[in-house]
């Protein structure tokens, strides 16, 4: 019996002395010595009463001996939860009392602070950001060697939080065969190879740095550099040693404020991969323009893995998320969830092996989003083109109906995006006593410039309808933004709420 996803990703790899991470310093950490860590940490995992099924909750820094407990856990058998190392102690507490973890591995200074986050007879081990903690001493004393304990395609390898966007973080349970189809379909879309040195500078408690990126890497036998946080200068300064990247939008942009973005920096990268967030089309142009490199941007959430992608021979398209992956299904359908006309505004939903299996502890939400038949409802809105390209408009629940008629925040987002006072903006719909709902536009001023709300609008009146006007413009320093690059609507709506009230 087999162990589905570990052996695929890391048992057909001991004894490979090819690097599996590289440090920024140089140092490397081999695909066998990555084995035999996990190897130890999964004794480590089962001496301390972890039993197959159970949750091993981890908040810890990225490091590679991160990277090996995620490897150790599924290696025990047990699911892996990861946890945003930015989530405070009264966060910690809500995840841990709906998760019920068996153990949780946290920074020892969570544990020096001690509120009263766990429950006392929670497990509890620690791991800091430069791999020491009472994890690493303890799994000193086990033996690497392990045999991985049985685990089937249908059973559980994580329990991931989605980002928490529109409301509180969701447990989405992912399977052995979900994590393991979406890592090969993608590695066959993407062209990974053993050759391939992946610059991972994501975190790895989300889906685009952790399964994304780490599982593809792994099945693949490629290297990782394996760097903390994004730091343009550092990445720059590692990318003439790397492949290919892995990126959320703010990457990019932040990339492309510095002036050694160019050719010679990135002569030797196959692939840039950008992801998590909407790409602006003028990013994916001026991306171009500096190094020759045209952007694949993919689509894909936490419940579902990946789903779409621009492809890697023939035309990536700006502003577009490509076509369904090999195996994955998707339509666009209408409120009573009949197929729209191609090029119609609609709901996505998706099907295939890479979609999870239901939201944790949520029946009810679980039985909302997600079929008998297995389409499941992302919440997004799109629209396909004749080809089968998709175009992400927006989410559902950023859709602004006022007066009666629909709005899409994102079309007048490009609009205002598209005057050259203005770097970027967040368009919300806030309450509004006669219109149900009023559009606010918030906007980042290009550096340098002061544009003046009345201007704005009246710039704006030539390219949109009377209705899609919005109602307010306000200025702002920066746009509320998560660790994966996400415009937080939510906090913006909040803040603005009472502007008509
Ligand atoms: P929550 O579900 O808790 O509100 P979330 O949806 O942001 O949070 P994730 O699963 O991390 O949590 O993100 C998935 C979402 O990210 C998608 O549903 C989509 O809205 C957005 N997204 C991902 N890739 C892209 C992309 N290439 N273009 C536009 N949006 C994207
Ligand atoms: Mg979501």
């Amino acid at each position: 019996m087999t162990n589905t996803l570990f052996d695929a990703l890391m048992a057909r790899h001991a004894g490979d002395d090819r690097p599996a991470l590289i440090l920024p310093g140089g140092a490397t950490l081999d695909h066998d010595g990555l084995y035999r860590l996990s190897g130890r940490l999964a004794n480590l995992l089962t001496a301390s009463g972890v039993g197959p099924g159970d949750r091993v909750a981890v908040q810890v820094a990225k490091s590679p001996e991160a990277l090996a407990l995620y490897l150790a856990t599924l290696r025990a058998g047990a699911v892996f939860l990861p946890l945003n190392p930015a989530y405070t102690a009264a966060e910690l507490a809500y995840f841990i009392a709906d998760a019920a973890p068996a153990l949780l591995v946290c920074d020892p200074a969570i544990v020096a602070q001690r509120a009263d986050f766990a429950p006392d007879a929670l497990r509890l081990l620690t791991l800091d950001a430069a791999g020491q903690g009472s994890l690493t001493e303890a799994a000193i004393r086990h033996p690497e060697t392990q045999a991985p304990v049985p685990r089937a395609g249908h059973q559980l390898a994580a329990i991931l939080y989605t980002s928490g966007t529109t409301g509180r973080p969701k447990g989405a349970m992912l399977s052995h065969d979900n994590l393991l189809s979406n890592a090969r379909v993608l590695a066959d879309a993407w062209r990974f190879s053993c050759d391939d040195v992946l610059l991972h500078a994501l975190p790895i408690f989300h889906t685009h740095g952790l399964f994304v990126a780490c599982n593809l890497s792994l099945l693949s036998g490629g290297a990782m550099i394996w760097l903390p946080r994004f730091d343009a200068d550092e990445v720059l300064r590692l990318l003439p040693q790397a492949t290919v990247m892995m990126g959320v939008p703010t990457f990019y942009t932040r990339l492309l404020d510095r002036p050694g973005l160019d050719r010679e920096a990135t002569a030797r990268m196959r692939l840039f991969i950008s992801g998590s967030a909407p790409l602006l089309a003028e990013t994916h142009r001026a991306f171009e323009a500096r190094t020759g490199h045209v952007i694949l941007e993919r689509y894909g959430m936490t419940e579902t893995n990946m789903t779409t992608s621009n492809p890697y021979d023939g035309p990536r398209r700006a502003g577009t998320v490509g076509r369904p992956l090999p195996g994955v299904s998707l339509r666009i359908v209408d409120a009573a969830g009949a197929d729209v006309e191609r090029g119609q505004i609609g709901m996505i939903r998706v099907r295939g092996a890479n979609v999870f299996k239901g939201y944790w502890q949520m029946p009810d939400k679980t039985a909302e989003d997600l079929d008998a038949e297995g389409w499941f409802t992302t919440g997004d809105l799109g629209m396909q083109d004749a080809e089968g390209h998709v175009t992400i408009v927006g989410r559902s629940k950023d859709l602004v109906i006022s007066g009666g008629l629909n709005i899409y925040p994102k079309e007048v987002e490009e609009a205002i995006d598209a005057l050259q006072e203005v770097l970027e903006s967040a368009v919300i719909g806030v309450p509004h006593p006669d219109l149900g709902e009023a559009t606010v536009a918030v906007l980042v001023p290009a550096p340098g410039t002061a544009p003046d709300p009345q201007e704005i609008l009246a710039a704006l009146s030539d390219r949109l309808a009377r209705f899609k006007l919005p109602r307010r413009v306000i200025l702002a320093d920066e746009l509320p933004r998560n660790a994966m690059g996400k415009v937080q609507k939510a906090a913006l709506r909040q803040r603005h709420e009472g502007l008509f009230a």
